[in-house]
């Protein structure tokens, strides 16, 4: 996940980058607005950008409104001081996608950038292996022509799995992706969900192998022969 920062308060700049590529993430720091408008224009790689308002050369809002005006989707955050109401409804017209008001937990940063990523990361209409079938514009699960009952956190684990395809899954990320931000769930909650689904689709043609230490992954059964 490519993160672009813009912010010119430099320490700041510094931990978040930290943070953000403690969990993974490619980041790009920039402490400028007019350079941040020239990287946008040109960079294809940057999936969420963060963005402080109060920035030398052009601000945030500035930022925004070009961004949008050249037609581009990319989800924006919003770093406003906390008593800048004004600045918030401002920047969300201007097409900014969400705020957080400093100081903030990067906890709740790193949440929101992920979710904002997700929001914007297009989905295909079906997701599929062995017998086992998403409908996800119908939110039909289905094992062979037989349809199968999730409940919503079950769909949401099943569908993570599917995504994944042969890839290990961590519980954590299992978490991760099917919370929303400020839910708790706990990584007991996440093997009652894998037990469940695994009777769901027993007769699918499909396991849920679980990796000791690290997750799950799903795994065609070989026919039996
Ligand atoms: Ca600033």
């Amino acid at each position: 996940m490519h993160v672009l920062v813009v912010e010119d308060d430099a320490v700041l700049a510094d931990g978040l980058s930290r943070v953000l590529s403690g969990h993974g993430m490619a980041v790009e720091v920039l402490g400028n607005g007019t350079q941040a408008d020239l990287v946008l224009q040109r960079s294809e790689q940057t999936e969420v950008v963060v963005l402080d308002i109060g920035l030398p050369g052009m601000d945030g809002f500035e930022v925004v409104r070009r961004l949008r005006a050249r037609g581009s989707q990319v989800p924006v955050l919003l770093l406003t001081a906390r008593d800048a109401i004004e600045d918030r409804v401002r920047g969300l017209e201007l097409g900014a996608d969400d705020y957080l008001v400093k100081p903030f937990a990067t906890a709740e940063l790193v949440a929101r950038l992920k979710a904002l990523v997700r929001r914007n990361t297009p989905k295909p209409a079906l997701l599929a292996l062995g017998d086992l079938s998403l409908d996800l514009a119908a939110k039909r699960a289905r094992v062979g022509d037989k349809t199968v009952e999730l409940s919503v956190r079950e769909w949401a684990v099943l569908e993570y799995l599917l995504q994944h395809g042969a890839r290990v899954v961590s519980k954590q990320q299992i978490i991760d992706a099917i919370l929303p931000w400020g839910d708790d769930l706990t990584l007991n909650a996440v093997e009652v969900y894998i037990s469940r689904l695994r009777l769901k689709i027993a007769d699918a043609g499909v396991t849920i192998r679980t990796i000791r230490g690290f997750g799950y992954m799903l795994e065609q059964t070989p026919p039996a022969s």
